[in-house]
């Protein structure tokens, strides 16, 4: 979709499906196989993009879960628990290679089932999730070295449940470093966006994996509730919504398995009259419309300066203008599509309310397409502390803008949240950053930068956005007891 903006226009320049290969309906992966699911039940999942049928996908039920996790559970005592470590990190770095060798079908079949822009989902998406693969593979034959003195043992079986907004790369968080660790996984990606999580599947049974060792479950809500509940489950690994964080948080109260759980966000990135500006209204526009603001660290509450606060307000609408909004699969879109038509309703509802609070509403000039799900670039300003939009997570591309004069104020401001999963600031003076990082209740602080994700470090949240952390060694000492 072109924008209004005349000099903006560019002429499509669409990826090529031709090279993927996806089926019309997708089983479960159980114990290395494709299993119909007792359920006897199917679903679609659709383009966001024009809202097309793509494939069937199973739906799985409380007796396909508990089959699934007999799997793990048998392949843990016979197999995986038992073989040499460096052999493990074999299998990890063999997923990772035949995972780059298919990146390009990777990308496009992430683009087509959750709406990402193909440029984000070759350049960003597909590459981590590899490295996240390749990163744990070379702990697994050194787990004394990375927890010297204690003594490392796995956890057993990993029950592991993912969102849609990274859906590859948050099943290479789950999976690579549970297997480094030497656990065996039942995995269930989001109901909109299973393909590649089944395409992983594909790729896993291509490595020779033993059977057993990474099982995928597709379906709802009553899919992952299944895994969470069942008995012999050892660790519950949770990405999605603070609402559901805190279903799981009670359901396995009292019991002895462990859990990470990582949940919403409302972060603040915060400018300060001496920062570099156009760098930061990048980092302003990568912070929140990146991906669509489907990002539980998106950036969603900008703090200006007050002396710089029209200076950034009129710079930021300018760059708003040339955000091409439209087909994912085009290379030219930095705005894709909003992933589901409920998570379109939910970004639009807290728009109505913004307007109803009275605050300022701007959004890009730009042609939403008739079919398919799309939000243009939002922002809000004069809005105050206690407003619905700067309280609550949207989860879309909506961005409420704030003023502060001193550093105490936008510290006190940036921590006025239920949430704490990150931050930005973005400042010329190296103490300043110091003093913030030290302050702000926030899992990360990106200083002069935003969402930027790297294997080697930790990620997770402060308060209402969870605990525990993922990445580095961090994310592998979920996965270990430490005696
Ligand atoms: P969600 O509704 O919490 O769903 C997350 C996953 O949990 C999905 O696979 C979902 O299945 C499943 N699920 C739903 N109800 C369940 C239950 N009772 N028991 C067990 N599993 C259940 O979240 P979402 O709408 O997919 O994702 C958006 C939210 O995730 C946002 O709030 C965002 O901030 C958060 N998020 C956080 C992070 C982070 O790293 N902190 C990363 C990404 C997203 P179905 O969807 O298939 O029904
Ligand atoms: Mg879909």
């Amino acid at each position: 979709m072109a924008s209004k903006n005349k000099n903006w226009e560019y002429a499509p320049s669409l990826e090529t499906t031709d090279h993927i290969n996806l089926k019309k309906k997708y089983d479960l992966f159980i114990n290395g196989k494709w299993l119909k699911p007792t359920s006897k039940k199917h679903f679609n999942t659709i383009n966001p993009n024009d809202e097309k049928h793509i494939a069937e996908i199973a739906h799985a039920n409380h007796k396909d879960v508990d089959i699934a996790v007999k799997s793990a559970r048998k392949a843990y005592d016979n197999v995986w628990s038992k073989m040499p470590a460096n052999e493990r990190g074999k299998y990890i770095y063999r997923i990772a290679r035949l995972m780059q060798e298919r990146s390009k079908e990777l990308a496009v079949v992430e683009s087509l089932d959750a709406g990402k822009p193909i440029r984000e989902a070759r350049d960003i998406d597909i590459p981590l999730a590899c490295n996240h693969f390749f990163y744990y593979a070379g702990w697994a034959d050194k787990l004394e070295y990375a927890f010297p003195n204690r003594k490392v043992s796995p956890l057993g079986v990993a029950g592991q449940i993912i969102p849609w907004n990274f859906p590859l790369l948050m099943a290479a968080w789950k999976i690579a470093p549970a297997l480094a660790a030497g656990n065996t996984v039942v995995l269930k990606p989001a109901e909109t966006t299973s393909l590649t999580a089944l395409k992983l599947a594909e790729i896993i049974a291509d490595s020779g994996l033993p059977d057993g060792v990474v099982n995928i479950v597709t379906g709802f809500g009553d899919t992952g509730a299944a895994i969470v509940n069942h008995p012999d489950v050892n660790k519950v690994a949770f990405t999605g919504s603070t609402g559901v964080g805190k279903i799981i948080q009670k359901a396995i109260a009292g019991t002895a398995k462990k859990a990470t759980l990582e949940l919403g966000g409302k972060s603040a990135n915060i400018i300060f009259d001496d920062a570099p500006l156009d760098q930061a209204i990048e980092g302003i526009v990568n912070g929140i419309f990146f991906n669509q603001g489907h990002v539980c660290c998106a950036g969603s509450r900008l703090f200006v300066q007050e002396n710089i606060a029209d200076r950034v307000v009129r710079k930021l609408k300018h760059r708003m203008k040339s955000l091409v909004v439209g087909n994912p699969l085009d290379k030219n879109t930095d705005v894709g599509a909003i992933n589901s038509k409920e998570q379109l309703n939910i970004i639009n509802k807290y728009i109505k309310i913004g307007i109803e609070e009275g605050a300022e509403i701007y959004q890009s000039e730009c042609n939403i397409p008739k079919k398919g799900f799309f939000c243009p670039p939002t922002i809000f300003s004069n809005v105050a502390q206690s407003s619905v939009i700067v309280q609550e997570e949207i989860f879309g591309p909506v961005l409420t803008i704030q003023t502060f004069r001193t550093v105490d104020e936008v510290i006190q401001k940036a921590n006025n949240t239920p949430y704490g999963l990150a931050a930005g600031v973005w400042t010329d003076k190296g103490s300043r950053i110091f003093n913030l990082t030290t302050k702000l209740k926030a899992g990360v602080v990106w200083a002069n930068t935003y969402n930027k994700f790297d294997p080697s470090s930790p990620f997770g949240g402060y308060k209402e956005s969870g605990f525990g952390r993922e990445g580095g060694m961090h994310g592998l000492s979920a996965y270990l007891k430490l005696s």
